[in-house]
């Protein structure tokens, strides 16, 4: 985290960027982190406030129906009121981000469901060397390990879900869940492109578009790479990022 807040008598100038903020130049109030000499903190900065700028990101080819910004600060003044009580140190931002990336977890679940749902018809209908794909055994093979993945993956969330229910689950199983199935679904997504043919790249069918949404879901909120590091943490009690 590099955008800093310092603190000026009664209110706090920030300086600093933030990327790839979905909704980031439409939303009226943004909720930014940074870094005060009290440790991170959050801020409520509204549209407007001077040398607060937001710029649209283009050319995305994942999650083209969201608006994803760039927003900076330039010596943004804002009164102490605005700074989020009780919420200090990196804890705060990142339980907002377990609450979210649990509900990923299951989002991805269903872009999932929805590719091998469009690969099943698909390979019902369609028919090759007289008779349908989904006689072949490699398509068969290719549906059944997708409905093996897609329940392992519903079963993660649902144990999950009642964990947090109780008040038993930490950022660990969070991290677990987010992890597998956003890359589970993303494997799902490519094969059911497989089993579509050409007409796997074609907007006709919602495989494609489900599969470079996914492209995000895998970097977003934790990319699987940081998710398995702090699992790798987890089971070894070493820490091997900073
Ligand atoms: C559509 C979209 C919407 C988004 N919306 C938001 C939002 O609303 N709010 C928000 O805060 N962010 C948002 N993000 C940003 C997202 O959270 C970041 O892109 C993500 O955290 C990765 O950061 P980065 O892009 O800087 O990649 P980097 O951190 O530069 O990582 C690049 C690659 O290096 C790997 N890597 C990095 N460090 C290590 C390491 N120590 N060991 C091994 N590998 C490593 C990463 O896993 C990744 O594969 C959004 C992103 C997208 C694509």
């Amino acid at each position: 985290m590099k955008t800093r807040a310092e603190k000026v008598g009664d209110e706090y100038v920030i300086n600093g960027s933030k990327m790839w903020i979905t909704n980031g130049s439409v939303a009226d109030v943004s909720v930014v982190w940074a870094k005060t000499e009290e440790g991170i903190r959050g801020f409520l900065v509204e549209k407007g406030t001077e040398g607060f700028t937001t710029s649209e990101i283009k050319k995305k080819l994942s999650m083209r129906s969201s608006i994803t910004s760039e927003l900076s600060f330039d010596e943004v003044v804002v009164p102490r009121s605005n700074m989020l009580p009780k919420a200090e140190g990196l804890r705060a931002p990142l339980m907002c981000l377990d609450e979210a990336r649990y509900g990923i977890s299951w989002g991805a679940v269903g872009a999932a469901m929805a590719c091998y749902e469009a690969a099943l018809d698909y390979a019902k209908e369609r028919i090759q060397f007289g008779r349908p794909i989904a006689a072949y055994q490699l398509t068969q093979r290719k549906l059944v390990k997708m409905l093996n993945e897609i329940t392992k993956a519903q079963l993660l969330s649902l144990r999950l879900g009642r964990m947090r229910d109780e008040g038993k689950s930490s950022y660990r199983e969070v991290s677990l869940a987010k992890m597998n199935n956003a890359s589970e679904a993303l494997k799902i997504a490519r094969e059911a492109r497989s089993i579509l043919g050409a007409n796997g790249i074609s907007l006709e069918y919602p495989v494609i578009r489900h599969m470079n949404n996914l492209e995000s879901v895998y970097t977003y909120e934790g990319t699987n790479e940081i998710h398995t590091l702090i699992l790798g943490q987890e089971i070894t009690g070493i820490k091997s990022f900073e």
